[in-house]
């Protein structure tokens, strides 16, 4: 984590609060000439075939597993997490996600046949195939420094982009060891790492780049799209939440207390995910609670659970728990520092104010309020009435009953007694609703922000003229009638037959 300042990142620990080095920032000067470079290294690698591309991409795959255990240590140091999920939440996802692109880029990338009708189109030929947008501007948050960026940057460059991109100021040192490991293997200047604030992001939306790639807060993501707006650059956002979870009274108690300690504690609840809301159903409320209680108090601080990034955003959390509990909220464990640097006890709280600030804005921060309701009706309401629309979950014994529920649940992903771990899986789509963003990240649907359809047509036919073509003839608008008339229901058919005859008929004579 880090203060940026007017040429370097002071990097500080957030375990300890102490200096932990500078990184320098790219100049604002010299960012358009990089952006420049990056494209003139998209051509030739847009050229290679994608069974070339591949090749180096898997080698890039390769040389990070190598290096997995500095950039392990190196997310602990910079971001505080335990070893546990800089293993299992950057890494391994990181080779899984290589992998899922790997083995299925061929068939999304496929020129599409369209399928024509040979007696209007005939000896034609039409492909529907993907190109790439050429140079992608990323911008990227702090929390997932490593696996995130590697999200959009393995499908860009798969498909034959080029990358400038732009790591958080609180991950620079992250940030700077992907880039070096991508540039020790992908062709040069083909994926260019610019280090700084926001005063860089800009920089790199006003690069000429073809499509802007963000993650982050909403505050900033608004930012980000009027900017590219105002440049007529296509931009991709993926936002905050406020997840919630649905807990039915007939849900395993173990498993849902285990499951959400996780899915609220995990990264220090600095998640776009993290559970945010419990909503219990009455009868298992009370039991819940206590459980839930119970297994947060086990949790232990720098094994379990990392520090947050700043002493700010420790700070704006505090201020949150307080201000709940003064509005009448009760405070069951958690919520006071731990350890040298920015670390906050895992909180669970209980009679939290429906609108106050903790049930309604992103907290990202280890706090998980937890409220009892009665009625489906009035909990599918609770969950769809947040602007964000991340992903929600249900939990339950009663599958036809949860999945039920899940379907009325306005968000992108929906999880059945789990949560939050589908983001950085490469086949699966990850995307917002409202003011969670509008890209997609994972699966098919994210490559229509990476490439932009081509339709090539080849004609066989060698005639010297298409019926639709001048001059126009009797036989042509005949067979387009008799086309309609075939098409059409309770059309006659035999007439139709006797159109399109009569239009052949003329054509072939006209080809003699
Ligand atoms: P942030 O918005 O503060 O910063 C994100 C990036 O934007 C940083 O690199 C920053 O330097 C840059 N930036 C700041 N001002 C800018 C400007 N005016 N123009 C261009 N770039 C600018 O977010 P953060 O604190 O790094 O990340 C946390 C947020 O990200 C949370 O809200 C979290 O929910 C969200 N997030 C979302 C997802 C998702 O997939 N939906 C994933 C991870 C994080």
């Amino acid at each position: 984590m880090a203060r940026p300042g007017p040429h370097h990142i002071h990097c500080i620990d957030p375990r300890t609060g102490a200096e932990a080095g500078d990184v320098a920032c790219t100049s604002l000067a010299d960012i358009p000439a990089l952006a420049t470079r990056a494209r003139m290294a998209q051509r030739s690698w847009a050229a290679l075939s994608l069974a070339q591309r591949k090749k180096v991409v898997e080698a890039w795959k390769h040389t990070i597993l190598a290096r997995a255990g500095e950039v392990a240590a190196l997310l602990v140091a910079e971001i505080g997490k335990p070893a546990a999920e800089a293993w299992s939440s950057e890494i391994l996802t990181a080779g899984e996600l290589f992998d899922g692109w790997l083995a299925n880029i061929d068939d999304l990338l496929s020129p599409q046949p369209v399928e024509l009708n040979p007696l209007n189109y005939p000896g034609k030929e039409v492909v529907v195939s993907a190109q790439p947008r050429g140079l992608i501007g990323m911008i990227m948050p702090w929390n997932y420094p490593f696996h995130l960026p590697l999200r959009t940057m393995v499908p860009a460059l798969l498909a034959g982009n080029a990358v400038i991109w732009k790591p958080s100021e609180h991950a620079a040192r992250v940030g700077a060891l992907l880039g070096e490991i991508a540039a020790s293997v992908l062709p040069a200047d083909l994926l260019i790492t610019v280090q700084g604030d926001g005063e860089q992001g800009v920089a790199v939306i006003d690069a000429g780049v073809d499509r802007v790639v963000f993650t982050g807060s909403v505050a900033t993501g608004r930012k980000v799209a009027l900017r590219a707006a105002a440049l007529g650059v296509e931009c991709s956002l993926e936002l905050g939440s406020k997840d919630a979870a649905i807990v039915l009274k007939d849900a395993p108690l173990e498993r849902t207390v285990n499951g959400l300690v996780w899915g609220a504690f995990h990264n220090a609840g600095q998640d776009c995910a993290a559970v945010e809301r419990v909503y219990v159903e009455r009868p298992l409320y009370e039991a819940f609670l206590q459980k839930v209680v119970e297994t947060t108090k086990s949790l232990q601080p720098g094994v379990d659970i990392g520090p947050l990034i700043t002493l700010a955003a420790r700070s704006r959390v505090e201020q949150r728990i307080h201000d709940a509990v003064k509005a009448g909220a009760t405070l069951h464990c958690g919520g006071v520092p731990w350890g040298e640097g920015f670390g906050l006890m895992p909180a669970v709280l209980s009679g939290v104010p429906e609108d106050s600030a903790l049930m309604v804005e992103e907290t990202f921060g280890p706090v998980m309020p937890i409220l009892p309701f009665d009625r489906e009706e009035e909990v599918v309401e609770r969950v769809n009435s947040s602007p964000f629309g991340l992903c929600a979950s249900v939990w339950t014994k009663d599958h036809r009953r949860g999945l039920a529920l899940l379907d009325r649940l306005d968000v992108g992903s929906t999880f059945l007694n789990n949560c939050c771990f589908t983001g950085p899986m490469a086949m699966a789509a990850w995307s917002g609703r409202r003011h969670s963003g509008s890209g997609v990240t994972g699966s098919r649907w994210s490559l229509d922000g990476l490439t932009m359809p081509h339709t090539r047509v080849i004609d066989r036919s060698g005639a010297a003229k298409e019926m639709w073509w001048y001059p126009y003839t009797d036989a042509f608008t005949g067979m387009a009638r008799g086309l309609v008339e075939l098409g059409r229901r309770g059309g006659g058919k035999l007439q139709g037959i006797r159109l399109v005859l009569s239009g052949l008929l003329g054509r072939w004579k006209r080809s003699q």
